[in-house]
C-alpha cells in the first residue's frame, strides 16, 4: 500500500505487525557489558533443556556504553584490598551506598577481567623493572600474574577499540546464535496472571521488521544500562545527537521495572561528567597517565587553591577525602563558572610540556626528546579513537594542538545511571551471607531476601547500570555482576520448577498496545499536507524536545547550573503529567519513528522518578550534579539515608520512603 506522506528513508509500519509468541525459561534483555555476562555464565549453571533467550534493542557487537571501545578498564582490585574499593565508592558517591553489593562486586570483577584478557582483549603490562611494556614484548597475563599498567589505584590501561566485540562473541558463542535477537527492543515487562508480585514476561518489537514479539519467562534480567536524552544537551542543533552517554540507554532498565512494582533506589542521583567540551571526549587518560590538571581562564589551577579547600571544608566528611568526590569536583569548576572565571582548560600543554622537560633534565638527547614526544602524541589521540571518536574528529576540525593550547573542559548535561559515576538504581537483595545485614520489614527496606541481585519482584533481577546504590563497577564491575545474576536465575528456576508462566493479556492485546502510535498516524496522517503536522496527533521528536526543555528549566539541568527548588520541581512535575498525557496522543510512521514512541515513554517515567526522588530529599546530598536551593547543604545528620521508590501497578500510585543505610566496612579514622 503506496503511504500518504511516506516518511523518508525508514522501514514504514503498518497497521497489522506479525504477532510472533516465545516461551523461555531465562529472559536476557539488554545486550550490553551485564547481559553478555550473564549470557557467557548461565550456560555453566543451566542443565541442557533449560531455554535461555538474549534480546537487545541494538546489535551485540556495538551496542551499549562500551560500543565505541575503551581505554581503560576502571575496576580492577588486583593488589588492592576490597575493603578499600568499598571506602572509594562509598565516599566518592557521598556516603549512601550498598556496601554489601560493593563488597561482593569486589570479589568478583577480576575474574571478568582476566577472561577478557583470555578472549583476546589487550591489556597494557609492566615489564619487571617496572617501565611500562610496550605491547610489542611477551608478558605473563593476568592469571599468570602479570602486572597490569595502571593509571589510576583502580584502572587498568587497555587497546580497547574491540572491547565489546570481544566481550560479545563469547556471550554469542555460549548461547548460540539462534537464542538472540538483535534489533528487538523491548517496551515493558509484564507480571503473572495468577501469582502476585512475580514476572511472567515480556512484550517488545524489532526494529526491522513489522514483528511485536511476545515472550512468556520464569524469570527475567533487565540489564538495558541507564539513561540519555533526559536533559536538553549542551549538543543542539548542528550537534544534536552528540551525547557523552550512549544513545541506546533510553531509561528502559528503571521504567520496564518500575512498571511491574520493583523498588527504586536513589533516583534523585545523576551523573554530569566533565569532559572535553562539545567532542564529550575522555579526561581519565589526561588526569591519570598524563598528570594535566584544569585551570580556569585566568590560568589558575583553582583545585588546589585555598579557596577551594574553605569550600570542600563545607561538604565534611567527604571534601576532606585524599580524592575528592567527583560531584565536589564539579561542584570546584562550577564555581568558577558562575564566578565569572572561565573558561575552564585541561592543561594538555602543560602537562605533555612537563614529561619533555623532565626527559631533558634527565639528560636525554633532542632526538630521544622526539621521539618521546611522538610517543606521547600517538597515545593522546588515541585515547580519543579508542572510545570517543568524535573527539578526535573535532581536534583535528579545530586545528588543536594540545602541547601548544589547552581544550576546554565543561560539565554535561545530566545522566542517570548506576555503574560508572553514579548510582540511581533498582534495589535489589545483596548475597545472602551472615555478615550482609537483617533487617525487618518488607523487602523495600531488607537487605537479602534469598537471591542476590533480585529486585523486590519475584524473578525479576538487574545488574550494571541496573542496579542501584553500587556505583563505580564500570565496564569490567557490569559483566562480572552479570555472572552473579546467571547463578541466581538457574537457581530461582530450579526452585520455581513447578511454576507455569501466564500473561493477564492475550497477543494480540499486547501488539495492538504496541502499535497504537502507528494506528493513530495511518488513521490520522491525511488530515493535513505534512506528516509532521497533524492536529490529531503529535511526533516523538517533538515531545522529546518538551521533555528535555522542562527537566532542563525546572528540574536543574544546564540551563539554570543544576538548580533546582521544590518550587521548581513541583512545576517540572507538573509539566511531565501533561507530557504523559500528550504522549498518548503520540504517532509513528515507521519503524524508527515507533522506537523513538517508546523511548520517549521510557524516559519521561524514569525522569519522573528522578524528580520525584530530588522532592523527597530535602537536602543537597550532590553538590555538582544538582543543587536544591531551599536546603543549599548536604545534611547527613537527617539524610545519610536511602530514598526508596515503589510504584504500585494496581493502584497507580508511588510512594517515597526512607530506608536505613549501614555501614559494613569500618570507616577510616
Ligand atoms: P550497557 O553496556 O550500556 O548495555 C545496555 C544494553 O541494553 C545495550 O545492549 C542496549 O542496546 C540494550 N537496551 C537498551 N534498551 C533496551 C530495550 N528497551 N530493549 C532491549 N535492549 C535494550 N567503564 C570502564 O571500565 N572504563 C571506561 O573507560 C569507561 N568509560 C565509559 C565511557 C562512557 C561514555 C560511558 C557511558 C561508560 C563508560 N564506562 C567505562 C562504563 C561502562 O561502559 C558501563 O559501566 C557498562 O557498559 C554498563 O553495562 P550495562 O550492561 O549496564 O549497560
Amino acid at each position: 500500500m503506496a503511504l500518504p506522506n511516506k516518511p523518508k528513508g525508514e522501514l514504514p509500519a503498518v497497521v497489522d505487525p506479525e504477532v510472533v509468541e516465545h516461551e523461555c525459561d531465562v529472559l536476557i534483555v539488554g545486550g550490553g557489558m551485564a547481559a553478555c555476562g550473564t549470557a557467557f555464565e548461565i550456560k555453566k549453571w543451566a542443565p541442557e533443556d533449560m531455554k535461555i533467550i538474549l534480546v537487545d534493542k541494538a546489535a551485540l557487537e556495538r551496542s551499549g556504553a562500551v560500543a565505541q571501545g575503551l581505554s581503560a578498564i576502571n575496576t580492577y582490585i588486583g593488589e588492592n584490598a576490597i575493603e578499600d574499593y568499598v571506602k572509594m565508592v562509598r565516599n566518592d558517591l557521598m556516603g549512601v551506598v550498598r556496601e554489601d553489593l560493593i563488597y561482593d562486586l569486589g570479589r568478583h570483577v577480576d575474574e571478568s577481567v582476566k577472561l577478557f584478557e583470555e578472549w583476546g582483549l589487550p591489556i597494557w603490562k609492566k615489564a619487571e623493572d617496572g617501565s611500562n611494556l610496550d605491547g610489542a614484548k611477551p608478558a605473563p597475563s593476568l592469571r599468570e600474574g602479570g602486572t597490569p599498567v595502571r593509571t589510576g589505584k583502580w584502572q587498568i590501561m587497555i587497546n580497547g577499540e574491540s572491547y565489546k566485540c570481544i566481550v560479545a562473541e563469547p556471550a554469542k558463542t555460549a548461547l548460540g546464535e539462534e537464542n538472540i535477537m538483535e534489533r528487538v527492543f523491548i517496551v515493558k515487562m509484564l507480571l503473572d496472571k495468577n501469582r502476585e508480585n512475580t514476572i511472567a514476561g515480556a512484550v517488545g518489537f524489532s526494529t526491522r521488521e513489522n514483528k511485536v514479539h511476545v515472550f512468556k519467562c520464569k524469570t527475567a534480567l533487565v540489564a538495558c544500562g541507564g539513561a540519555v536524552n533526559i536533559f536538553r544537551p549542551r549538543s543542539t542543533g548542528e550537534g544534536k545527537g552528540r551525547a557523552w552517554y550512549p544513545v541506546w540507554n533510553a531509561g528502559s532498565t528503571y521504567t520496564m521495572c518500575a512498571q511491574v512494582g520493583a523498588t527504586l533506589t536513589m533516583m534523585e542521583n545523576r551523573f554530569t561528567p566533565s569532559r572535553f567540551k562539545d567532542g564529550y571526549g575522555p579526561v581519565g587518560a589526561w588526569f591519570l597517565l598524563f598528570k594535566a590538571k584544569v585551570s580556569n581562564g585566568l590560568g589558575e589551577f583553582y583545585a588546589g587553591s585555598d579557596a577551594a579547600k574553605e569550600e570542600l571544608k563545607k561538604y565534611m566528611p567527604y571534601g576532606e577525602s585524599a580524592v575528592t568526590p567527583t560531584c565536589l569536583r564539579n561542584h570546584l569548576m562550577l564555581n568558577e563558572l558562575k564566578a565569572g572565571r572561565g573558561p575552564i582548560y585541561m592543561a594538555t600543554d602543560v602537562a605533555l610540556n612537563a614529561f619533555l622537560d623532565e626527559a631533558r633534565a634527565a639528560g636525554k638527547s633532542e632526538k630521544e626528546v622526539k621521539k618521546l614526544w611522538k610517543h606521547l602524541e600517538s597515545e593522546a589521540w588515541e585515547d580519543f579513537l579508542d572510545m570517543s571518536v568524535g573527539q578526535a574528529g573535532l581536534w583535528a576540525g579545530m586545528n588543536i594542538e594540545p602541547e601548544k593550547v589547552g581544550s576546554e573542559i565543561m560539565p554535561t548535561e545530566p545522566y542517570m545511571l548506576g555503574s560508572h559515576s553514579g548510582c540511581c538504581g533498582i534495589w535489589t537483595s545483596g548475597p545472602n551471607e551472615d555478615w550482609v545485614p537483617d533487617v525487618d520489614g518488607p523487602r523495600s527496606h531488607q537487605y537479602k531476601w534469598g537471591y542476590n541481585r533480585m529486585t523486590t519482584v519475584n524473578g525479576l533481577f538487574t545488574a550494571g547500570d541496573g542496579v542501584g546504590a553500587s556505583g563505580h563497577k564500570f565496564s569490567s564491575g557490569s559483566h562480572a555482576e552479570g555472572r552473579i545474576v546467571a547463578k541466581q536465575m538457574v537457581k530461582y528456576c530450579r526452585d520455581n520448577a513447578d511454576f507455569t508462566p501466564e500473561l493477564a493479556q492475550t497477543a494480540q492485546e499486547l501488539a495492538d498496545e504496541i502499535y497504537a502510535p502507528v494506528k493513530r498516524y495511518h488513521e490520522f496522517v491525511g488530515a493535513s499536507t505534512h506528516a509532521d503536522v497533524n492536529p490529531n496527533y503529535c511526533k516523538p521528536a517533538g515531545l522529546m524536545m518538551r521533555l528535555m526543555k522542562a527537566t532542563d528549566e525546572y528540574g536543574g539541568g544546564v540551563a539554570t547550573y543544576y538548580m533546582t527548588s521544590g518550587k521548581l520541581l513541583g512545576i517540572c512535575m507538573d509539566l511531565l503529567e501533561m507530557l504523559r498525557e500528550d504522549a498518548e496522543k503520540m504517532a509513528a510512521g515507521d519503524l524508527h519513528e515507533l522506537m523513538r514512541a517508546w523511548e520517549n515513554y521510557h524516559r519521561i517515567w524514569c525522569v519522573e522518578a528522578h524528580i520525584r526522588h530530588i522532592q523527597f530529599r530535602e537536602e543537597s546530598r550532590y553538590p555538582g550534579f544538582y543543587y536544591r536551593s531551599d536546603f543549599p547543604t548536604c545534611d547527613d545528620e537527617n539524610w545519610r539515608c536511602f530514598v526508596n521508590s515503589t510504584y504500585d501497578p494496581k493502584a497507580g500510585e508511588w510512594k517515597c520512603e526512607k530506608v536505613e543505610c549501614i555501614n559494613i566496612i569500618e570507616t577510616d579514622p
